[in-house]
């Protein structure tokens, strides 16, 4: 039997930027095709606007960043909230926006 899929927006996966760091280069923003960020024309920083679009585990808009102004979640804690998770709907949670994660 093939195993449900995960329930997005029950997994927090999302850039945290530090505003104080941040250069406003815009470089995330252009970066992330998944449109994750916005660009906040009064402060001249990103927003993370779509969080829910961030990719699981993706932490390529960090690395790109050259004054590591953004953070992500450990990705062990993420493999424990998917496992968590996994043994929830498992035992008949519900099934809200999935992921193929
Ligand atoms: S890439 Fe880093 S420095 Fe540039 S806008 Fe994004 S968070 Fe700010």
């Amino acid at each position: 039997m093939a195993r449900s899929k995960l329930p997005r927006d029950r997994l927090y996966w999302q850039p945290e930027i530090d505003t104080d760091v941040c250069i406003g280069d815009r470089q995330c923003v252009d970066f992330c095709k998944n449109e994750v960020f916005e660009w906040d024309e009064v402060n001249s920083r990103p927003i993370v606007k779509q969080p829910l679009n961030c990719v699981l585990g993706c932490t390529a808009c960090a690395d790109i960043c050259p004054v590591q102004a953004i953070r992500f979640p450990s990705t062990d804690g993420l493999r424990i909230q998917m496992r968590k998770l996994r043994q929830e709907i498992d035992a008949g949670g519900s099934h809200d926006r999935e992921t193929d994660q």
